[in-house]
This record gives C-alpha cells, sequence and structure tokens, in this order.
C-alpha cells in the first residue's frame, strides 16, 4: 500500500479502530481454551520460534515437495501477503523515532522493487485462486457447509476484496508516482508504466481519491480479516509455533486402565475419547481454527483416493464447527459431532498412514485427533467395526489378533528345523528379535522370519526370541481405539522386557517398532528398538555380512508408512535392495518416500473392509507393476500381507514377486 507523504491524522485514527476491531475479532482464538490440558507437551522456546519464522512467516512446506498449482498459488499468496504487511507498516506506523532512519522509504530503489514485486504476487495468486474455483474446481475443495464461523464474503468474495485492494495499490502508486516524480521511480516495475497511461493533470485529480480509497479498504481489511477465510494467516502463526514438530503423528496415552482401576472415578462421568470440542486438548482445537482449507491433506489421503468417505480436512474443519458452535455461537444443543457432522465411516475409513500431516503446510497433527474419535466410538460407545472384533478378541484372549494359540508362537521355525535360544532360557542377548504377530502365525511373513534367521545365524549374532512369552504390541488395539487393550498389552509387554538383559530389539515389522520404541516410553518402558533394515546394514558395514549383487531384475520398493513417516527411515532398506540387486536395478515409484502410498492396512484396517471404489493395496501393486519391476520389495509385515494378496487379486504373479528387504539379502547367501 502506498501513500503521500503527509499522512492525515484521520488516517491514525480510523487506524486504531481497526486495530481495535481487529484484536477484538481475535477471540476467536481463545475459544481453543474449552479444551482439555496438553499432559506430554514439552515447550521449547526457540523450537517455537524458529517454527513459527519458517512454517509460519516462511511457509517452509508449502514449496518444499512439488510444484504443484495449489503450491504455487499459495507461495504467491503468502508470500506476496507477508511482503505488503511489511511494507504497509513500514510506510504508515514506523515512520518517526529513531529506528526510522535505518528502515527504507517507500522511494528507496528495493523497497520500491519490493512492494510491486509483493503486490504482483499477490496479483497472480489471487488470480490462480479465482481460476481454480471459477473453472478446474478441485472436488476436495471446502464446500460452505464445513464452515464454522461465520465465513464474512465467502471464499471467492475474500479473493475479490484482496483483489480489489491490489488493484487500488497499484493504481494509487501510479497516481503518486505521477504526481511525485521520485528518482528511483523507475524501480517501481508495475506502478510506473502504469503512471505513463494517463497524464499528470489526470492522476493529479484523482491522486486523493485512490488514495483514501486504498487507505480505507485496507483499513477495512484488516478490521474484519479475523471474520474472514484469512483469519488463518493469523491462527497458522500461532499453531506452528506451538506445535512439537518432533511428536507429530505420536498418538498419546490415556491411562483408561488406571481410570477404570480407580473406585473414586465416576465412569457414567466420564467421556473416554472425544465426540465433542471440549473432549478434545486445546492444542487438537488449535489445529482445528488453523486449517486453511488447502485440500492437500485431502489430495493425498489414499483412503480419498480409493473412494472411501473420508476427507481430512472435512473431518479438522467439522472440529472447528463444534468449537464455535459451542463458544462463539453459543447454541445449547448443536449437531452432534460424530454420528452428526462426522459419520463414523469417515473414522474408520483412516488407515493412520500420515500423509495427511506430511502434507499439511501447517502442521496439523490429524491421526490423534482421529484416534480420540475412534477412543470414543469404541470406549464409550462400545462400537468398533463388527469385523474388527474377532482381532481384538484375539488380543485379548490369546495376546495376537490371528487368536491362534501362544504355544504355536515359533511352529515357523521348529517345522523348519530352527533351533531358536529363547530369552527365558538365555536371560542376556545382544539382540532380542522380536518376530511379530505376523511373523509367528501368517505363512508369508514366516518365510520372512526365517529369512532373517539366516542372516542372523550368518553373521553370529548373539540373539534370541521371547517364543510364547512374546504378545501383540498391541499397535491395531491402540489404532482402533481400544486404549485398555493396547495399555494391557503394552504393561505386559514391559514387565516381559524387563526381565531380560539386551542391548537391541530388532524387528522385521516398522508397526511393532513404533510402538515398543517409541509409544511404550510413555509407560515407563524405554527400550532401542531398530528395524531389521537398520541391523541388516550395521552388520553389512561392520563387515559381519558380506552381500553380493547376485539378484538379477529390477526392483522397486514400497515405502511402508510406519517404517518411513513415522520412524523416518528411507535409506536402510534401499541399501539392502541395492546391495543385493545392484543400484542401477532399484526403480523408483511415482508416490516414494514421504509422498508412498499406503497399502491399506494400517490404523486397525487389517482387520476390517470398507465400502471402497477400488482398493488401496491393489491401486498401489498397479503402481508397482507401472515401473517395469519385477519385484516390489517392502519391509513390512502388513505391507508384505496386504500387497502379496494384490498380486495375486490383480492376477500379477507371473510377473511381480513380493519380497521383504530380509529375503533380498538371505537369497544371496
Ligand atoms: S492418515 Fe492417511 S488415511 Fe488417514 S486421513 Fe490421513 S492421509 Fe487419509
Ligand atoms: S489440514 Fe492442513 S493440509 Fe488439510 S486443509 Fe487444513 S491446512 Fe490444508
Amino acid at each position: 500500500m502506498q501513500g503521500t507523504h503527509h499522512i492525515p491524522l484521520l488516517f491514525y485514527v480510523l487506524a486504531l479502530l481497526a486495530l481495535v476491531y481487529f484484536a477484538y475479532n481475535l477471540r476467536l482464538l481463545f475459544t481453543v481454551r474449552i479444551g482439555k490440558e496438553e499432559k506430554y507437551r514439552r515447550v521449547r522456546p526457540i523450537e517455537s520460534l524458529l517454527n513459527a519464522l519458517t512454517f509460519g512467516v516462511g511457509q517452509r512446506k508449502v514449496l518444499s515437495r512439488r510444484f504443484t498449482y495449489a503450491s504455487v498459488m499459495h507461495f504467491c499468496l503468502g508470500w506476496g501477503f507477508i511482503e505488503l504487511v511489511f511494507a504497509t507498516t513500514v510506510d504508515f506506523f514506523v515512520t518517526r523515532g529513531w529506528f526510522a532512519s535505518y528502515l527504507p522509504t517507500k522511494d528507496t530503489a528495493w523497497f520500491a522493487s519490493l512492494n510491486d514485486l509483493g503486490g504482483l504476487l499477490l496479483l497472480v495468486g489471487i488470480l490462480m485462486a479465482l481460476f481454480r474455483r471459477a473453472f478446474s474446481k478441485p472436488e476436495p475443495l471446502p464446500q460452505d457447509s464445513f464452515r464454522g464461523r461465520g465465513n464474512l464474503l465467502g471464499d471467492t468474495g475474500i479473493l475479490l476484496f484482496l483483489l480489489l485492494l491490489v488493484l487500488g495499490g497499484f493504481l494509487s502508486e501510479a497516481a503518486r508516482l505521477a504526481v511525485e516524480q521520485p528518482g528511483t521511480a523507475a524501480y517501481s516495475f508495475i506502478g510506473w508504466p502504469l503512471s505513463g497511461l494517463a497524464s499528470y493533470s489526470a492522476w493529479a485529480s484523482v491522486e486523493r481519491t485512490l488514495w483514501w480509497g486504498h487507505a480505507i479498504t485496507s483499513l477495512l481489511f484488516i478490521a474484519i480479516l479475523p471474520l474472514t477465510k484469512m483469519f488463518h494467516s493469523v491462527a497458522v502463526i500461532v499453531n506452528v509455533a506451538l506445535t512439537d514438530v518432533k511428536s507429530l503423528g505420536l498418538v498419546r496415552p490415556m491411562h483408561v486402565s488406571a481410570l477404570m482401576e480407580d473406585p473414586e472415578a465416576d465412569l457414567d462421568d466420564v467421556s473416554l475419547g472425544a465426540h465433542q470440542a471440549s473432549e478434545f486438548t486445546w492444542k487438537q482445537l488449535l489445529d482445528s481454527v488453523s486449517c486453511t482449507e488447502c485440500a492437500r491433506c485431502t489430495t493425498v489421503c489414499p483412503a480419498h483416493a480409493t473412494g472411501r468417505p473420508l476427507s481430512p480436512m472435512k473431518l479438522i474443519t467439522d472440529i472447528r464447527h463444534d468449537l464455535y458452535a459451542r463458544t462463539i455461537r453459543k447454541q445449547d444443543e448443536p449437531e452432534e459431532l460424530i454420528g452428526g457432522r462426522i459419520k463414523t465411516a469417515e473414522l474408520w475409513s483412516c488407515t493412520s498412514c500420515g500423509a495427511c500431516t506430511e502434507a499439511c503446510p501447517v502442521l496439523i497433527d490429524h491421526v490423534p485427533t482421529f484416534t480420540d474419535m475412534r477412543r470414543y466410538l469404541v470406549l464409550s460407545e462400545g462400537e468398533p467395526p463388527e469385523q474388527a472384533m474377532e482381532a481384538l478378541e484375539g488380543m485379548t484372549n490369546r495376546g495376537n489378533p490371528w487368536g491362534l494359540p501362544a504355544s504355536d508362537r515359533l511352529k515357523w521355525a521348529s517345522e523348519a528345523s530352527l533351533e531358536l535360544p529363547l530369552m527365558a532360557d538365555k536371560k542376556k542377548a545382544d539382540v532380542l528379535y522380536w518376530v511379530g504377530c505376523a511373523g509367528a502365525y501368517d505363512p508369508r511373513n514366516q518365510e520372512v522370519a526365517r529369512a532373517f534367521v539366516k542372516i542372523l545365524q550368518h553373521a553370529g549374532v548373539d540373539f534370541a526370541v521371547l517364543g510364547e512369552e512374546e504378545t501383540c504390541t498391541g499397535d491395531s488395539a491402540r489404532r482402533l481405539g481400544e486404549e485398555y487393550l493396547f495399555e494391557t498389552l503394552a504393561m505386559q509387554n514391559i514387565e516381559t522386557l524387563k526381565q531380560y538383559e539386551f542391548e537391541t530389539i530388532v524387528t522385521p515389522c516398522p508397526h511393532c517398532m513404533q510402538t515398543l520404541g517409541t509409544e511404550y516410553k510413555d509407560f515407563d518402558g524405554d527400550f532401542r528398538v531398530q528395524h531389521h533394515s537398520q541391523f541388516i546394514g550395521e552388520l553389512m558395514k561392520a563387515g559381519k555380512l558380506e552381500v553380493d549383487a547376485s539378484i538379477n531384475g529390477k526392483v522397486t520398493f514400497h515405502d511402508p508408512c510406519y517404517l518411513g513417516r513415522y520412524e523416518g527411515e528411507y535409506e536402510a532398506p534401499r541399501d539392502l535392495i541395492k546391495a543385493a540387486v545392484g543400484g542401477s536395478s532399484l526403480v523408483e515409484m511415482e508416490y516414494n518416500r514421504k509422498a508412498s502410498f499406503c497399502c491399506g492396512a494400517g490404523g486397525g484396517n487389517m482387520w476390517y473392509d470398507m465400502e471402497e471404489e477400488d482398493r488401496m493395496n491393489l491401486a498401489r501393486v498397479r503402481q508397482a507393476a507401472a515401473t517395469g519391476a519385477g519385484t516390489v520389495a517392502t519391509a513390512c509385515s502388513f505391507c508384505m500381507i496386504m500387497m502379496d494378496d494384490a498380486v495375486k487379486v490383480e492376477g500379477k504373479e507371473d510377473s511381480l514377486q513380493v519380497k521383504d528387504v530380509a529375503e533380498l539379502v538371505a537369497d544371496t547367501l
């Protein structure tokens, strides 16, 4: 926004009113106070500041992944907006005081260019956004029914208002340059050519009117900003500053067993899980308030892509709707959140793959929030998906979702005449090999377990297994919202593990890895846990395992969500593939590493079916086949089951085999 050298006092009076109204409307941010406390939050002021500057102001994630239409549009809108806020502040509000001598004036050459660049970026962003709304209409973009607050001016209205603001700024600038003719005018690379379109007298006659028009539009914009969609520009900065980036995706305990065993607790009065705004934490509510409705999460959601009734953006904004209904609009009986705005099928459609959180530019943490709603369905309402009941019963009664006897846990080894050392006998070993329920009971994963034992024995590793003492880590129970069962299994496993001495737990299953290594910490179970791909890599580096690149053919790798997005491990399994088949034989699918496409088993989905147009595992196998690879390698027990099944359903057994990375290595020995 440009002005004259003498800014009238009336402007400052109006500006004060606009700022007061702006501050008053910021009360929307304080609605999150109805949320519950965050028991596990760690405050790190330096990290908060860096988050605010990088993810908030700097929009670090907006362009970090790939140049899409939406990312370029948001980049232009965001940076254009930031630059103009800076320019306006300097122009109008920092004109006096000693520090003013250190600041540029509007006729400083670089500042003049920067202002026009900001305006241009904003103009491009606005036009792209208007074009998208008018013509391309991407399906996941929100409809007004998603809204919780009064969406003043609507989505298109606020864009048109911004357009008026930018065009008014350029016209006002052109008039000032024509009238004042500063020596640096040519640096205003838009305003200056524009000023040549009319005569001096024409510009002089409208200069004051244009200035006041632009000033009033700008102040009006500031005043109503919190009531419009642009409120997120403020909320986002607060939200990213308060986000613990390292804990994104981490589900936290409810300590439901302690509650259930507390004789003082009145369970009729307690809602377990979250089914209305006040039952989420304040940070979960702040997430909902900060959602920019950019739809990136929904665009990358594999459940959405395969036709399940799930849009993570909708769920997040539904929570905001409930929050404002109960606070700003003070409705006595707002529409039910779960079972009303949010259908249970939406919640059960999620595989907890974390793609939404990975894509979200403002660090919204979807999965723990969705898990809290599942907890409500299961713990308060007793309504898990019907098909999942069998797996939950198996975990409850026999310690594994297959519901098979504990005495069969090592059948896969005894049937192959493998004598495995037991922790109960040895008491102490370098490595505790955590086989996992899939390795113990699923025929395809039993082959993986045998391959891993071959590697351990070949490298002379001192290891032992728990055998009958091992029970399910509780991963599926937790994702399904059955927190009581999860806690029971977790505490039982921790007690077992604490009896023995070992340096590292090694597991082939990233779900076990996340649960044992990260989530058990909240229950006083602090263990060093490695994925088998990491451990095998270390054996190779230590010279204990020599692997020749003796396997032929192209291999592609399916990144398991819990190994990649949750544990941040992308290279260890690839290193094993390169060692076994040679670097040039590894080909990548389009969706790889952080952008991997879920196999469909996570979040407890392994144990029930959803209505869908396509199936995630089938879609993923088609993506693998499209690379021309003859092998799709993976590194997760659930992914193995899903991919193996998909190859058969797609009739690709002759052209595509599914192998765990440990099997590829073992085949070379
Ligand atoms: S976790 Fe995955 S499946 Fe669930 S909403 Fe996010 S992207 Fe979709
Ligand atoms: S949750 Fe994040 S990615 Fe999804 S719409 Fe909101 S801001 Fe965009």
